[in-house]
């Protein structure tokens, strides 16, 4: 008799490993924004509190009409996720199967490895340049016939570096047609290096191009789990066949549409945590770390061996930040007076 058991695989399958909550302790691990939501935010998910009875649209067609409306591009190029993470993993659903290769830069997303080998796809990871950004030639030359997917991380999660747009732009022109290009735009809103791109802009050119973006940052609703991408209309309807019939809740589509609303300000506090990015990164330096420029909300300190000392440090002192052992840490950008603890505790750790 055959017996019921997971699939052998999982037991290999990497962990995503949440930045971690400790009552009264600073948390600095899961870049998310520190604000909670605008008053007309919140107004918006009380009043969808009462049709909480009622599915929701299982198309999300109003935030994706707004949206399209937004970016100008069509609906139907519109998909709407249970946060970008779900997203990433629809889209290898949609077009990698059992032997098929995804490829991504590593050290990047920790949730790329994970969606592929769920998929029974092949990840195919590429090392970082010395600089810690992505090493776009290193992943073309990489390309065969059995890659389908490659995610390009842009700013890259941890690390924070930036490719630009002519970087991006021959890259995607050399990539062959049926190999599906995610530029992960998740801290897009952070960025301020005029040379680094909207990738939406690829989308109207090439129909190998997703974009992939979140509510989750720069918009604060990190726990309402939305997100989105922009693609090509059969892209997006694959994405769209693949999701989780009614994932994205009535409560998170609300939320988005008084977001975008809410867009003017919400932005202006992301160009407050980049005033504090700026600030952090520089008296880091000054202290004599190596941090490269970030264009995201965080920052990275490849420390190699000496990172889980490092996060335990932090640990110590009711700071959590996100250690991937052996490689390095990344450190959210919080309000001013929590990156003056951090920044106080990072000098302490070189005393
Ligand atoms: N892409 C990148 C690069 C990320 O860092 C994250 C979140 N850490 C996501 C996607 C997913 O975000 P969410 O699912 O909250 O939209």
């Amino acid at each position: 008799m055959p017996s019921l058991a997971p699939r052998p695989d999982l037991d290999s399958l990497p962990k995503y490993v949440p930045g971690r909550t400790i009552q009264g302790a600073i948390k600095l691990a899961s870049n998310e924004v520190p604000g909670g939501p605008l008053p007309s935010v919140r107004a918006a998910i009380t009043d969808a509190m009462a049709d909480v009875n009622r599915y929701p649209d299982a198309g999300s067609l109003a935030l994706r009409q707004r949206l399209a409306a937004d970016l100008d591009v069509t609906v139907d190029q519109v998909a709407i996720g249970c946060g970008s993470v779900a997203l990433c993993q629809q889209l290898v659903q949609a077009v990698c199967g059992p032997g098929d290769e995804a490829m991504y830069a590593w050290r990047s997303f920790e949730a790329y490895p994970i969606v592929v080998q769920v998929a029974h796809a092949e990840s195919v990871k590429v090392p970082l340049t010395s600089g810690h950004g992505l090493d776009l030639d290193a992943m073309l030359a990489a390309i065969t016939d059995r890659t389908k997917l490659v995610f390009v991380c842009n700013p890259n999660n941890p690390t924070g570096t930036v490719l630009t747009r002519d970087e991006i732009a021959r890259f995607i022109d050399a990539v062959p047609s049926h190999v599906l290009v995610v530029l992960d735009e998740a801290y897009k809103e952070f960025v301020t290096d005029a040379d680094v791109p909207d990738g939406i802009e690829f989308t109207r050119t090439h129909d190998n191009v997703a974009v992939l973006r979140t509510f989750s940052k720069a918009y604060g609703l990190a726990g309402l789990r939305v997100g989105y991408a922009v693609a090509s209309p059969a892209i997006a309807e694959a994405l769209r066949q693949v999701c989780v019939t009614f994932s994205v809740n009535a409560i998170a589509q609300v939320a988005a549409m008084a977001s975008l609303d809410a867009a003017d300000e919400l932005l202006e506090r992301c160009r407050e945590i980049v005033v504090e990015r700026e600030r952090v990164r520089t008296a880091l330096l000054e202290m004599g770390y190596e941090i490269p420029p970030t264009q995201a909300n965080f920052v990275w300190f490849p420390l190699g061996e000496r990172t889980v000392a490092f996060a335990e440090h932090m640990l110590d002192r009711k700071l959590i930040v996100r250690p991937f052992a052996g490689d390095g840490a990344r450190v959210t950008i919080g309000t001013p007076e929590e990156n003056d603890q951090f920044l106080a505790a990072a000098r302490e750790y070189l005393a």
